[in-house]
């Protein structure tokens, strides 16, 4: 079966059919950096990396481009507020991001174009929506998207557009569904935006939310490309306005699927920075957490459910992944040296299998029932002896494989669990020169860390308590 995705555009599962064979070309709306993103942002990038690596798997090319909103309202105001420069203080925040990425083992994009190097680009395309009579400058030195022009907007949120006053404007980025209207392209200069604008010809502002995201996905993906993600809150008016301004300006289909991911949310309302009910990754590893725990809970429900997040998750995480250790584990005492051979029945139709779920919108339930059936098989086999080195070799393959796309299986080293590592070498160290002393505090500092230590015939082993 090949791969069929849930094209919010039509609200119906699709095969993917891309513009240019093998060549998937894939838009994602990136973080505001105006404060560190939290766990519910990385809900929607997790999605987005179980995407990417679904297509990879799938023996597609990708071309990823995520943008960085580094300049509108927010990232304005606070660095006003912290009297920094706009670049001085979106810096920071940019920077947290690309860690957290990184720390979650979400795999790179092939480009992070930030919107404040791009306004040339957007300055252009607004200029062609006006020489088409899509778009209007204001008094004020403004330029609206004249909603009315486009037919077919809505058709992506479906919005009911017959209650609309005729002229109404929007200047905000975010607004209702019953405030709909003209909105913001170029926003003009005003006081507060202290010394953050750019000459135009519409006079001194600055881009709306909105064309950002047009004029960049466009630059790198070219007028019409594949799949555009981001999460539900995303669709309307940030997607329905991407797709007037883009498909005005071109007059041809900007994105072929639209992909939208559901809320991460805490007793029933949606993580987010407004309600106050937000973690950030730092305050999980701060509270003890791993980096590949919370990975494992991000990706643990289908992108378009809802996912509850709790603490209880994350305990559970780290039962799973202690038994997918274990597992690893005991193949690896088998191995010896011996290279893979063919896969032990019960291995055998793992990756057609998993390949399968995945096909079918991602559906990572499955994906990881798969994988714990095939622990349940391979430990009781193990039980019994019947398991060949050179097979345990092959499976050890297969869970390699299939880590391409979970990410999660191989504990990552920039997790906490490498302090432990460190110390653990350390008192290999003090072993070896006799120095006992140092080696018992070393082991309770290992112990302190959430660890018991057993010493085994082959050396030194690390388990979680
Ligand atoms: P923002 O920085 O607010 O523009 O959000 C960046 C991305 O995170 C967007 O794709 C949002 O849809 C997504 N997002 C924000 N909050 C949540 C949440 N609680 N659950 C899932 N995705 C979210
Ligand atoms: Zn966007």
């Amino acid at each position: 079966m090949s791969l069929q995705l849930y094209n919010t555009l039509t609200r119906k599962n699709e095969r993917l059919e891309t513009c240019e064979p093998n060549h998937v070309r894939m838009y994602t709306c990136g973080p505001t950096v105006y404060d560190y993103a939290h766990i519910g942002n990385f809900r929607a990038y997790m999605f987005e990396d179980l995407l990417r690596r679904t297509l990879k798997f799938s023996g597609y090319k990708v071309t990823h481009v995520m943008n960085l909103t580094d300049v509108d309202d927010k990232t304005i105001r606070a660095s006003i507020e912290k009297n920094l420069s706009l670049k001085e203080y979106t810096t920071t925040y940019s920077q947290a991001f690309f860690e957290d990425l990184h720390i979650l083992n979400i795999e790179k994009a092939e480009f992070y174009p930030a919107a404040t190097g791009h306004i040339e680009e957007m300055i252009e395309l607004i200029s062609r929506l006006i020489e088409k009579g899509y778009a209007y400058p204001s008094d004020d030195g403004s330029v609206y998207f004249h909603l009315s022009t486009f037919k077919e907007y809505g058709k992506l949120s479906r919005i009911d557009l017959s209650g609309m006053q005729p002229g109404a404007r929007v200047a905000q980025d975010e607004y209702e569904k019953q405030h709909v209207g003209d909105f913001a392209l170029w926003k003009a200069w005003h006081e507060e935006d202290g010394d953050v604008g750019w000459d135009s010809p519409w006079g001194k502002g600055r881009p709306g939310w909105h064309i950002e995201c047009s004029a960049m996905s466009m630059k790198y993906l070219g007028e019409s490309f594949d799949i555009h993600t981001g999460g539900i809150d995303n669709m309307f008016p940030h997607h329905e306005d991407e797709i007037a301004q883009s498909e005005a300006a071109t007059g041809k289909p900007f994105v072929r699927y639209w992909m939208h991911c559901s809320h991460l949310v805490v007793d029933g309302k949606k993580m987010s920075k407004s309600l106050g009910n937000f973690y950030t990754l730092q305050d999980l590893l701060d509270r003890g957490y791993t980096s590949r725990e919370l990975r494992y809970v991000l990706m643990g429900t289908h992108y378009r459910q809802t996912l509850n997040f709790t603490f209880e998750g994350l305990e559970a995480a780290r039962a799973a992944l202690q038994r997918i250790d274990e597992f690893a584990s005991r193949l690896k005492d088998l191995v010896h040296g011996e290279s893979a051979s063919s896969l032990p029945d019960w291995a055998q139709h793992v990756r057609s299998e998993f390949s399968l779920a995945l096909n079918n919108d991602l559906n990572i339930s499955k994906a990881r029932a798969v994988l714990f059936d095939m622990l349940h098989a391979g430990h009781k086999a193990l039980d019994e002896g019947s398991v060949h080195a050179s097979e345990a070799a092959a499976v050890l393959d297969t869970i390699g494989d299939l880590d391409r796309v979970f990410g999660f299986l191989e504990a990552s080293p920039d997790e906490a669990d490498s302090d432990a590592i460190a110390i653990l070498k350390a008192r290999e160290e003090a072993r070896k020169n006799k120095d006992w002393a140092e080696a018992d505090r070393l082991r309770d500092q290992i112990t302190r860390l959430g660890w018991t230590l057993q010493d085994t015939p082959k050396g030194p082993k690390l388990k979680r308590k």
